[in-house]
């Protein structure tokens, strides 16, 4: 059974969240500042973590930078304003997925579950790969013509879903769907950046191959050679 981290100072909207996530089979724990959650994710294995950007003593995206020196726990960022979504759509903050207060419980657990989904190891098991890759999911690393890729999650999942299926044309949207984050223009265009950054990332050990495809008007597909 899965356990969620609630990182939020609102007793009434932590309430909820805790009541819509047990009711989904979920455990939960509460915690109401940043600073005691990340003593806690250092201690224990959490699953999940929910976690509120205006908190009383740091910022969820402090948190969330801190957190990601440690761990790669997924991370859903509670909202409560626009100019906040255009910082957690923002590539560098490291989260899975966000969503907007007022919200729906049920949605956020939904939500949930779909992250979890994604990161379950059965779930991802590939094909093994051919050509130049090789990847290793338990320790979530791929080699690219013998060298070890330093790739952030996402570029991991991204890859992992190119070599999946090699040849195959995805769209932005289902690439979208194999990270488990929500479809919006945002994240489309974030889709890109990662793309960019995952090219750049393979020149470095092979500056003439070109693996990842573009489709134009369609979307990516990886060649194995
Ligand atoms: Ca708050």
């Amino acid at each position: 059974m899965a356990t969620v981290l609630i990182v939020e100072d609102e007793a009434a909207i932590a309430d909820t969240l805790v009541y819509a996530l047990q009711a989904e089979g979920f455990n939960t724990r509460w915690s109401t500042l940043a600073g005691e959650a990340l003593a806690l994710l250092e201690r224990e294995a959490f699953d999940l973590v929910i976690l509120d950007v205006g908190l009383p003593d740091i910022s969820g995206f402090e948190a969330c930078k801190r957190l990601r020196r440690f761990s790669d726990v997924p991370v859903m960022f509670l909202t409560a304003r626009n100019d906040e979504i255009d910082r957690v759509v923002g590539l560098e903050i490291g989260a899975d997925d966000y969503v907007v207060k007022p919200f729906s419980p049920r949605e956020v657990a939904a939500r949930v579950k779909a992250i979890l989904k994604r990161m379950s190891p059965r779930e991802v098991l590939p094909k093994p790969a051919e050509g130049p890759f090789r990847l290793d999911s338990e320790r979530v690393r791929i080699d690219y013509h013998g060298q070890p890729l330093s790739l952030t999650r996402l570029e991991f999942q991204l890859l992992q879903c190119l070599l999946g299926q090699p040849e195959r044309v995805f769209s932005r949207e289902q690439l979208l769907d194999a990270l488990g984050v929500a479809a919006d223009v945002g994240y489309e265009r974030n889709i890109d950046s990662h793309i960019k950054s995952l090219r750049a990332k393979l020149r470095q050990i092979a500056p003439q191959a070109e693996p990842i495809q573009t489709h134009r008007g369609l979307g990516y597909s990886l060649k194995l050679e």
